[in-house]
């Protein structure tokens, strides 16, 4: 076996091992997983000379070869999905002496997608060692970690130029200007002819407005916080808390940010640290055991995703 053959196959078997792992958590055996467990074997079972996949190699029943089927949906996107594991991947790498984990991406030629899949080699500044993590301290697991689409990350960058600027002030002037003027239209409907029904919508609309302006205000100072837990409305259901983390990234000339789902076992007892907003001080994010979140409380570094124990 020629050395690229040898790392493709240590990549496999990191995958592997860490789909082993994730099989312990809620949300787990979804369709990703099935793929990157197929993927994974036919590496190892090939000694490293299939690298690359088409969709009805990956799936077994007919209905999944529809080219507008949800399965191929996700097969259209296993690049993006394997990038979002990458964090995890290394993880898993360096806790079980792995030196490689997968990458890939989905070309689309004339006819068919194809899957083709290399070896990252492992970051070992990126994630503390399992066996080295400091004294008093937890070590934050990332489920996932993705890019905002490109759009979006515009929107919460304020140095990126008068276009985003335009965009910044149509959101944080025009929006709340228009919602204003929507109430007082209400309320004047709620003076002249009350009802019930009215003055129910009246008050809902009120505090509906009230949670987006709240949300805007969050959002606005993600620039300097840096970091922010995304409201729970925009969490996928089978993913933990998720924060939005700004950070500089090697080769992009402006900032990321991240969605990151992540968790933590618990210092002392056998519960799982999930993110947080501090409720003592505002925006903070914080991590919290799910089996005590008042008393076991941790710090969350997305700088080297440690935490120490917060006491207070
Ligand atoms: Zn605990």
């Amino acid at each position: 076996m020629d050395s690229d053959k040898q790392r493709l196959v240590e990549a496999a078997r990191c995958g592997l091992k860490w789909l082993e792992i994730q099989a312990k958590r809620k949300g787990a055996s979804q369709r990703k997983h099935k793929i990157l467990d197929k993927v994974c074997t036919a590496i190892i079972n090939s000694d490293g000379t299939v690298s690359s996949f088409i969709a009805k190699e990956i799936y077994d029943s007919e209905k999944d070869h529809d080219s507008g089927s949800q399965a191929n949906k996700i097969f259209s996107e296993f690049g993006d999905i394997l990038e979002s594991w990458a964090e995890s991947f290394n993880e898993v790498a360096i806790d079980n002496g792995f030196k490689f984990y997968l990458t890939g991406k989905v070309s689309k030629p004339e006819t068919v997608r194809v899957l083709e899949i290399d070896a990252l080699e492992v970051d070992s500044t990126a994630t503390v060692a399992k066996d080295k993590i400091p004294k008093g301290h937890i070590r934050y697991s990332i489920w996932e970690r993705k890019a905002l689409p490109r759009w979006q990350q515009r929107l919460l960058h304020r140095d990126m130029g008068l276009g985003t600027n335009f965009l910044l002030t149509t959101l944080f002037l025009v929006a709340p200007t228009a919602i204003v003027l929507f109430t007082v239209y209400f309320a004047l409907g709620v003076i002249y002819q009350p009802s019930v029904w009215l003055i129910s919508v009246f008050i809902g609309l009120l505090w509906t407005e009230f949670l987006f302006l709240k949300w805007l205000n969050e959002i606005w100072h993600l620039y300097d916080r840096k970091i922010m837990i995304l409201p729970m409305i925009l969490t996928p259901p089978e993913q933990p808390p998720t924060a939005l983390v700004m950070r500089r990234v090697k080769d992009k000339r402006w900032p990321v940010i991240h969605a990151i789902a992540t968790s933590a076992d618990c210092l002392f007892c056998d519960g799982t640290v999930y993110l947080r907003e501090d409720t003592h001080s505002r925006y903070r994010v914080i991590g919290a055991c799910n089996r005590h979140p008042t008393e076991h409380r941790f710090t969350f570094d997305h700088t080297n995703n440690l935490g120490r124990a917060l006491e207070d």
